[in-house]
């Protein structure tokens, strides 16, 4: 066992090092976290003299940048510069930037002062691979912890992240470096890694908690309460533990950057990926176009096809995202346009080729695809948009020699999919991988070339205020997946509005246009990071109960809070489970107090419930839903 390496953090020859790049990011959070030795400032301090690199994080740079945020006043600057240290830090980094390596030092070092780490990721697709990684630095101090493990699994997770509490008393042998830990049980974790629910492991030590791509929408829970964003959850673990916070993203939450931007969080950035691998270039297949010169091959364009074909040929992958996953996501009559419902929710059905089924998404309700018309009678009935599972059909006609998998919820099912499908991509096994935003997010695969997306207007069109910021993140994320060290990637983006803001912004790789465009909506129009949202829910079986029901309160929530109360309106699926639901959302301003704001809910709340005419009515609060 050698636990002695976490010792060595100062022996550059027994870990691996950073570049400048990494050196200067590195140096920068530990300054913030105010974990640096009075002689690593000094040898930081003259080697910032002679930086070329692309950083901002001198005093000049930060002001280029001002210019580009017009909310940044002067004077938040050199409180910015001046503010340090900060318990939590954004960084900042493009995808492939080298990130990881970051962390794994600074893992490294809040070992070496005895205490625990976690590190937090969206989803457990994910750990699959940064534990492979992570275990070649720290072996068997590394825990895992997610929601597919059994009971019994998690209960010794448990039990070793008790034990690191158990001996905490001889943390200091760690800073010393000898061996007396030898004799004890060798499992007890100073790392753990895993999804949300890690969060609640007993930890007594923390010194350091990574939320990794923390921008991702998996961090929130929703159903079944508590409601909370696994993100701003460890922040405020660590505050509790006294321990530090590092936010990664290549595409940062909005609220995040805000933070960050106004000094609240520390904030480093590496514009550059790692080892000169260039960003990949992003081209635009226009839909609507092609569609008009009838050139279209079903849902794929003739520059998709041949920028796939061209790959295959040179023996690369090819990663393909579609944001739905199934067939179809709707059958309609093509005499009289009825479609195919839910029995049980105000939503259409899912047509699933494989099980030859209908499926409702949010009931799970399925039943077989009819022959003819429940209106009608007709019988030419027609499948409308399209899914993962006819995309995989369809490359198998264009493509029949290649190796075609699917990752989406349909088959990732059971315990270790998700690994099998990534090991086999990894291995080489796969050539084309199709699949919904879980193929976005952070896997790092050496020889995939080509990136395509399906159809990015069903997401810039989805009505929600973050559809824009979500909508950026998911393309620049799927592209971060082309493109390897000696050649340059290709992304091809399938839209019907080329020009759209967007779809512009991440052919530039122009983050910061993202964020100023959408900062400024936001302050328009009263929506975080400017104002916090509350949404309360109403729920009942009988849509006259929730209408009246709603009404009622909302009528309340103005008496207090006036034109800061919107709706109730019903939401877009409006049934579900037989159940009606109905909307009212607060606004309330950021420097409002949450103190007061809580006890005045929470007292209408109880009034609510005790009218006897709506005690039958179901209530669910969201704060700061997603
Ligand atoms: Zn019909
Ligand atoms: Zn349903």
């Amino acid at each position: 066992r050698e636990v002695g390496r976490f010792a060595n953090f100062d022996n550059e020859n027994k870990v691996s090092q950073l570049n400048e790049v990494q050196q200067h990011v590195l140096d920068t959070i530990q300054n913030y976290f105010g974990w640096n030795r009075k002689e690593d400032q000094e040898s930081r301090s003259k080697k910032q003299d002679d930086e070329n690199y692309e950083l901002r994080s001198t005093k000049d740079e930060i002001k280029n940048e001002n210019k580009h945020i017009p909310e940044i006043e002067e004077s938040s600057i050199n409180n910015r510069l001046s503010s340090i240290p900060k318990e939590v830090v954004l960084l900042h980094g493009v995808t492939s930037s080298g990130k990881t390596e970051i962390y794994v030092k600074l893992i490294e070092q809040a070992i070496a002062q005895g205490k625990q780490v976690l590190y937090l990721l969206p989803e457990i697709a994910l750990t699959t691979q940064i534990i492979n990684r992570l275990r070649k630095y720290f072996g068997d101090a590394v825990g895992v912890y997610h929601s597919k493990f059994n009971e019994n699994e998690r209960v010794e997770v448990w039990r070793n992240v008790l034990q690191v509490q158990n001996r905490k008393s001889e943390a200091g042998s760690f800073n010393s470096g000898s061996a007396t830990n030898n004799n004890q049980p060798t499992t007890n974790y100073k790392l753990i890694v895993g999804a949300r629910s890690a969060l609640f492991l007993p930890y007594s030590n923390l010194g350091l908690v990574i939320v990794d791509e923390e921008h991702d929408t998996s961090y929130k829970q929703y159903d079944p309460a508590p409601r909370y964003n696994a993100r701003d959850a460890a922040i405020y673990l660590a505050h509790i533990h006294k321990a530090k916070t590092l936010l990664g993203s290549a595409t940062p939450c909005l609220e995040t950057y805000y933070n960050a931007q106004e000094g609240k969080y520390g904030f480093v950035e590496i514009n550059q990926r790692f080892g000169g691998v260039q960003m990949p270039e992003i081209l635009i297949a226009d839909v609507k176009e092609a569609t008009r010169k009838k050139l279209m091959k079903s849902h794929f364009s003739p520059l998709l096809l041949d920028t796939v074909t061209l790959a295959l040929e040179q023996k690369e992958q090819v990663v393909l995202f579609q944001n739905r996953r199934g067939f179809a996501p709707q059958l309609e009559c093509n005499m009289c346009a009825w479609v195919p419902h839910c029995t049980n929710c105000d939503v259409s059905l899912t047509f699933h080729k494989a099980s030859n089924q209908l499926r409702c998404h949010y009931c799970g309700y399925a039943t077989k695809p009819p022959s003819k018309c429940a209106a009608c009678g007709d019988t030419d009935i027609k499948m409308k948009g399209f899914g993962t599972e006819k995309i995989e059909e369809e490359l198998s006609i264009f493509f029949p020699k290649a190796k075609i998998a699917r990752m989406d919820l349909d088959t990732t099912r059971s315990k270790f999919a998700h690994q099998h499908i990534i090991q086999d991509f990894e291995d080489g096994n796969i050539d084309i991988l199709v699949g919904t935003q879980m193929v976005t997010k952070g896997l790092d695969f050496d020889n995939v070339t080509m990136v395509g997306v399906l159809n990015a207007d069903s997401m810039l069109n989805f009505p929600d205020f973050r559809s824009f910021e979500r909508s950026y993140q998911l393309m620049a994320q799927v592209s971060g997946r082309a493109g390897r060290k000696n050649k340059r990637g290709k992304v091809i983006i399938q839209t019907q509005n080329p020009d759209h803001v967007i779809i512009q912004d991440v052919i530039e790789n122009n983050f910061l246009s993202m964020y100023t465009q959408q900062l400024s909506d936001r302050k328009d129009f009263n929506y975080p990071p400017y104002y916090r949202l509350i949404e309360i829910t109403l729920i009942h079986k009988e849509i006259e109960m929730v209408n009246a029901s709603a009404k009622y309160l909302a009528d309340e929530l103005k008496r207090h809070f006036q034109k800061r109360v919107l709706g109730p309106e019903f939401p877009l699926v409006s049934r579900i489970r037989n159940l009606y639901h109905k909307n009212i959302l607060l606004k309330i301003e950021r420097d409002a107090s949450v103190a007061q704001v809580k006890k005045i809910v929470n007292d209408l709340l109880v009034q609510f419930k005790t009218k006897s005419d709506y005690k039958s009515v179901r209530v669910q609060m969201d704060v700061d839903p997603m």
